[in-house]
C-alpha cells in the first residue's frame, strides 16, 4: 500500500463560476486560479502524485502554462490517473475534506463522489468526500477562501 495527501487553498472572488470535485455549484463567487480554481480536485490531484512519488501538480501544470488556463480540472485529474494506472497503482479508497464557510455543499456531495470517481476511473464508493465549516474562523471562517484536504491509498502491484 502507499499513501499520499493534498492539500489546497483558492481564494474566493466575483465573476467566477464554483466549482468544486468537477461539480459547478450556484453560488455568488467562485475559486480564483489559473485552472478553474478547483481546490478539492487539485488536493486529490496531489495525494494520488504523493501516493506514487511523483512529487505535484506543479510538476505536471505549471501555473503559467497556456494550456492550462480556464482548464478543467477533471481534465488534469483524469491525466494523473492515467499516470498512476500506468504504474499499476489502483485505487485502494480516497478521503476528502472540504473547508467553505459558504455555500452549503451537503447536496453536491454524491454528484462529486460520482464526477471524481468517473475521473479515476474507480467506483464512487472509494471515494468520500465531507464538507465542514471553519466555525466562523479565520479567512476560511470569513468566507475570503476555500480549502481542501485529501488522503489517498493506492495498492501497488502484486
Ligand atoms: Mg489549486
Amino acid at each position: 500500500m502507499r499513501i499520499g495527501n493534498g492539500y489546497d487553498v483558492h481564494r474566493l472572488v466575483e465573476g467566477r463560476e464554483l466549482k468544486l470535485g468537477g461539480v459547478l455549484i450556484p453560488f455568488d463567487r467562485g475559486l480564483m486560479g489559473h485552472s478553474d480554481g478547483d481546490a478539492l480536485l487539485h488536493s486529490i490531484i496531489d495525494a494520488l502524485l504523493g501516493a506514487a512519488g511523483l512529487g505535484d501538480i506543479g510538476n505536471y501544470f505549471p501555473p503559467g502554462d497556456e494550456e492550462f488556463r480556464g482548464a478543467d480540472s477533471e481534465r488534469l485529474l483524469t491525466h494523473v490517473a492515467k499516470l498512476i494506472d500506468n504504474l499499476g497503482l489502483k485505487l485502494a479508497n480516497l478521503d476528502a475534506t472540504i473547508i467553505a464557510e459558504a455555500p452549503r455543499l451537503k447536496e453536491y456531495i454524491e454528484p462529486m463522489r460520482s464526477s471524481i470517481a468517473l475521473c479515476i476511473g474507480g467506483r464512487p464508493s472509494l471515494v468520500n468526500v465531507k464538507a465542514k465549516t471553519n466555525d466562523g474562523l479565520g479567512y476560511l471562517g470569513e468566507g475570503d477562501a476555500i480549502a481542501a484536504m485529501a488522503v489517498v491509498l493506492l495498492e501497488e502491484p502484486t
